[in-house]
């Protein structure tokens, strides 16, 4: 089997994992109440989704 001659330096994967970046989440205003919400998720503050009411809101 095939395999690597030597060990990889702490340097050289952490050079490598330089680019792994968390991405931002993806965010909307709601269209229903204004509200800053995450895409394709229900809204948290109105409780709509696809222009319809899903769940009510506990307050
Ligand atoms: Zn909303």
């Amino acid at each position: 089997m095939p395999n690597p001659k030597r060990k990889h330096s702490k340097t050289r994967s952490r050079k490598r994992r330089t680019h792994y970046k968390a991405s931002e989440p993806a965010t909307m205003n709601c269209p229903n109440c204004g509200e800053t919400k995450l895409r394709h998720r229900v809204c948290p503050n109105c409780g709509f989704y696809d222009g319809r009411s899903i769940v009510i809101p506990r307050k």
